[in-house]
């Protein structure tokens, strides 16, 4: 069995929660370049360093940093069976990289996923996000608040909010996402492996509706 897909959306979709949870279930890894780049930030590596202030304005990191990333993540023995891409490719150059790669290696995308969320919703939902800094959890201010707060209900570690996810980031992340990472959505509809999954409601019905769309399309 493998699987390859790439989870396309807006900041604030819920790529990462669904990513998360779909590569489990397949065994395969969820390749998150925000998670990398955070990671190489938290390491202060000159990689980090240098994404850094292009992640804290809320802007792309540059395609041939975040290629490089990919290229490497994706050469590991893990990555053999297939991945879950969560957040990248983010703009046109990425994605032909991505298919240059996938080329080389005789393979394919089985699906784009694009998740289809409304701006006053993606709105809402980045500004009351908050993380667990130990193990990942994401929690909601509203939809999903912690037992305790500022506590993770599944570690006890601290809660954060990303620093791009303050209000005055949040517009332009979604302004650059509309500019530089939304034409992908008619790249992948050419390429004819473009699926919309309605991604406003739960994040079960979410998840069910990507199970069914990735049934049709995997092996
Ligand atoms: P995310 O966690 O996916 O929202 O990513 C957080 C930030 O990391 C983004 O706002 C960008 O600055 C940077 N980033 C993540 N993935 C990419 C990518 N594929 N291309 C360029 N920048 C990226």
């Amino acid at each position: 069995m493998s699987l390859r897909v790439v989870f396309l959306g807006p900041p604030g979709a819920g790529k990462g929660t669904q990513a998360r949870q779909l590569a489990h279930e397949w065994g395969v890894p969820q390749v998150a370049t925000g998670d990398m780049l955070r990671e190489a930030v938290a390491n202060t590596t000159p990689l980090g360093l240098e994404a850094k202030r292009y992640m804290d304005s809320g802007g792309l990191v540059p395609d041939a940093v975040v290629i490089g990333l990919v290229g490497e993540r994706l050469a590991k023995p893990d990555a053999a069976p297939g991945c879950v891409l969560d957040g990248f490719p983010r703009t046109v150059a990425q994605a032909e990289a991505l298919d240059r790669l996938l080329a080389q290696r005789g393979e394919t995308l089985h699906a784009v996923v694009f998740f289809d969320v409304s701006r006053p919703e993606l709105l809402r939902r980045l500004t009351g996000r908050r993380t667990c800094r130990q193990c990942g959890t994401g929690f909601h201010l509203v939809s999903a608040p912690p037992k305790v707060a500022g506590t993770c209900d599944t570690c006890g570690g601290e809660l954060y909010q990303r620093e791009d996810d303050a209000e005055a980031t949040v517009g332009k992340r979604l302004d650059v996402y509309a500019k530089e990472t939304a034409p992908l959505v008619a790249y992948y509809e050419r390429e004819g492996v473009l699926r919309n999954v309605d991604a406003s409601g739960p994040a079960a019905e979410v998840y069910a509706a990507i199970q069914r769309t990735i049934g049709k399309v995997a092996a």
